[in-house]
């Protein structure tokens, strides 16, 4: 049996800000198999320590240049997947996640930390499996910074799970590694005159990959490569793109306790129940054939909040009531906050962040926005999907691998899209849906049943992870 340790920095059901923790709570556990064991590592922040009763069943020492670091091993097993924590409280006992001026050297350290964990592991690792910027140091601390044949040989995959956020520090984060200059001198992990845990991660990694093959093709363009197409072309034939999945077991509209009624494919009277519950507790005039639009994001310009701000009115002269769940950027989170008093009984905003009232909300909706600017592969139109609530979505990366746009002469799709970022588009596909949500019910039932009919699971992806990782051990 070969072992996957899966590196990350954020996991379910530990702590999520993102669709990375929706990935990390659930890919393992869909790799696991007579082949491959997979195991998980992330960092032991406060909300985690504070609310999880774990083991803890081993200390070892980090040295970093000259200062020698005491890293605590935590352990805990769940879903048949063993997940690790490691734990510093000065870098990890804090309040967020992210965002914080030591970032660089918080992550440096676990990046480190978790090669020496390596060490007292109670099984030998085949492939580190390395996530995000957050990783992005593993596979060259691996290779070139260790000696011993263990590390040597371990083979590394780096998964990009959002470009943007590429862990770009000053040149003095160097100090923090043992790793001989050279590599920032020959440009390796240098970029822009600091060093780039992103940059590193994909020219290091055994293999490239990230979550939707359209996003795979859209970051080898200027357009959407966030200045590391070079770099990226360079590794272009170690890289491909899998399409994310979501855990179904989890979002289920059969068995989700969030929900005040359960429904199906077979027997969707429990949606209408779940809509009118959520009319009910978040002020709109109850209503059930209006049609109701959700919105569940980070609140950030990725995602194509412009558009809705821009159309927002004209959207709102519709007939239909908006929800917004989401966090995020100040100025956007200030605009929604007069969506209320413009709109009463129409429109809410639910500033925060809220897991159980996103499962109300998937539930509740007719339709899920997602006109992001670019998206890597995004889950929340999975669960849509899942949920029978038809995602309209910009046909971009994976968004556009995922959802089939509606056509009214084949009778075919699971949502609606437009391809250019252009508030205008956006404006004509909603009132095309509106369209066909109150002249055309019978199409509209039918695009639901085949939403709630699309594979959405781990299971083709997980065969092409697999197939990934049987190549990399030869
Ligand atoms: P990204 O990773 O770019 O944030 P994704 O669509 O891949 O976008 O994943 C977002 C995940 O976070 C989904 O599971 C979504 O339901 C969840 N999510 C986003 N915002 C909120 C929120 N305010 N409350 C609850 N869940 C949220």
């Amino acid at each position: 049996m070969r072992k996957i340790l899966f590196v990350a920095s954020e996991g379910l059901p530990y702590i999520k800000s993102g669709g990375l923790a929706d990935v990390i709570g659930s890919l393992p556990q869909a790799i696991n198999c007579a082949k491959y064991s997979c195991a998980v590592v992330l960092p032991l922040y406060k909300k985690i320590k504070d609310k999880y009763n774990l083991e803890k069943i081993n200390s070892f020492n980090v040295q970093s240049g000259l200062i020698n670091t005491v890293a605590d091993l935590y352990y805990q097993k769940f879903n048949e997947v063993e997940y690790y924590f490691i734990a510093n409280d000065r870098y990890f006992y804090r309040d967020g996640m992210y965002g914080y001026v030591d970032d660089g050297e918080r992550f440096a350290f676990f990046n480190k930390a978790v090669l020496e964990m390596l060490n007292i592991l109670p099984f030998k690792v085949d492939i580190l499996a390395c996530n995000d910027w957050h990783t992005g140091m593993i596979p060259i601390l691996c290779k070139k910074e260790y000696t011993d044949e263990y590390h040597r040989n371990i083979k590394t995959t780096y998964t990009i799970h959002n470009l943007l956020f590429q862990g770009n520090f000053p040149e003095n984060l160097l100090d923090y590694f043992n790793l001989d200059r050279k590599y920032y001198e020959n440009g390796d992990i240098r970029f822009d005159d600091g060093i780039s845990f992103m940059k590193a991660g994909i020219l290091y990694a055994d293999k490239v990959t990230t979550v939707s093959q359209s996003y795979a093709r859209e970051i080898l363009t200027e357009e959407y490569s966030e200045r590391m197409d070079g770099v990226l072309r360079v590794r272009e034939n170690d890289l491909c793109g899998i399409v994310n999945g979501i855990d179904t077991r989890m979002w289920d509209s059969k068995t989700d306790a969030n929900l005040i009624a359960d429904y199906s494919v077979t027997k969707l009277s429990g949606k209408k129940k779940c809509k009118k519950h959520l009319q009910e507790m978040l002020g709109l005039r109850v209503a059930d054939d209006v049609l109701l639009v959700g919105m569940i994001s980070r609140l950030t310009w990725q995602k194509g909040v412009s558009l809705l701000l821009e159309k927002l009115s004209a959207m709102m002269n519709q007939d239909i009531q908006l929800i917004i769940l989401g966090t995020g950027d100040n100025y956007i989170e200030s605009q929604f906050k007069q969506l209320e008093y413009t709109y009463p009984h129409r429109a809410v905003f639910y500033c925060g962040y809220n897991e159980a009232l996103s499962h109300q909300v998937y539930a509740g909706i007719d339709m899920l926005l997602m006109p992001s600017l670019f998206e890597p592969c995004g889950i929340s139109q999975l669960i849509a999907m899942r949920y029978g609530s038809l995602p309209l979505v910009r046909e971009v990366g994976g968004l556009k691998d995922t959802v089939i746009p509606y056509n009214e002469y084949e009778h075919t799709g699971n949502g609606f899209s437009f391809r250019n970022f252009s508030g205008d588009d956006l404006l004509n596909v909603l009132k095309y849906a509106l369209n066909v949500y109150y002249y055309r019910p019978k199409e509209w039932k039918m695009l639901m049943k085949n939403a709630m009919n699309t594979d959405v699971s781990w299971n083709c992806s997980a065969q092409q992870y697999i197939a990934l990782f049987d190549e990399i051990l030869g």
